[in-house]
């Protein structure tokens, strides 16, 4: 099942971004916490968003030709520490706004969005960075694992494969629906690359390494660097595939 997958893999690139703020030189300016009254209206907006978006991304895999035997799944707004998660047992996807964010969340995103200049941004500057680290690449990241449940492959997959597969139906979702998502990600994920230390002992296989120690790596730096690895890669994989290829490989090992 997802399930022992679920919570690692989103916090794999939640921890990503940690590490993107461990990078930065200077504190960021502290955020405001979070007010019940602001969640309360942002959660209309945000929520027709995310169906959209949803429902954008069932009518593209429609394309596909194959059947999907569960319906589009549940949508909830909450402050989930991964930014996503999908889980195959609910069929429900968790996504979190800008205002449900706790503070040191928050910082993050301004982190990530601070010029080389080293200006400190705006908070639109750091909602953006929210909305599309968050809300776009992991929500439809988080969709390409709802249609490996589509297609029942989820028991028994190596993490490995489960987790790029989903990196590479959601590479090619935006190179394909919005290219400024994915040009701005590419570079977030290869950028963790190169200043991340590669965890792979020398002579290993990477995928190998990923699925043998899968369930002690957790949130660690080293998991970090193969959740950017597998983001990485999918982006440069050549001729890139198109997304609906990336769906009718779904299951392939
Ligand atoms: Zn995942």
């Amino acid at each position: 099942m997802h399930a022992p997958y679920g919570y690692l893999h989103g916090l794999g690139i939640a921890a990503g971004f940690m590490l993107l703020v461990c990078l930065a030189a200077a504190d960021a300016q502290v955020p405001v916490a979070p007010d019940a009254r602001a969640i309360e209206a942002a959660k209309p907006a945000a929520m027709a968003q995310m169906l959209s978006l949803r429902d954008a991304f069932v009518k593209a895999a429609a394309g596909s030709g194959m059947a999907c035997p569960i319906p589009p799944p549940a949508i909830t707004l909450t402050d989930i520490p991964s930014y996503g998660n999908y889980d195959p047992d609910t069929n429900s996807l968790q996504t979190p706004i800008w205002e449900l964010l706790k503070p040191e969340e928050r910082a993050l995103f301004y982190r990530l969005a601070r010029q080389p200049s080293g200006g400190e941004p705006d908070e639109a500057a750091a909602r953006r960075e929210f909305e599309i680290g968050a809300r776009r690449w992991v929500f439809i990241h988080e969709m390409g694992h709802w249609w490996q449940a589509c297609r029942k492959v989820n028991d028994g997959r190596k993490p490995y494969a489960f987790e790029y597969e989903a990196d590479r139906i959601a590479a090619a979702y935006w190179r394909e629906t919005d290219p400024e998502v994915a040009r701005h990600m590419q570079p977030i994920f290869h950028g963790l690359m190169e200043h991340a230390p590669n965890p792979v002992p020398s002579g290993k296989d990477t995928a190998a390494y990923f699925n043998d120690n899968y369930e002690k790596l957790g949130p660690t730096p080293a998991y970090i660097w193969f959740q950017s690895q597998m983001c990485d890669r999918a982006f440069a994989e050549k001729p890139p595939p198109s997304f609906l290829q990336t769906l009718r490989e779904t299951g392939h090992p």
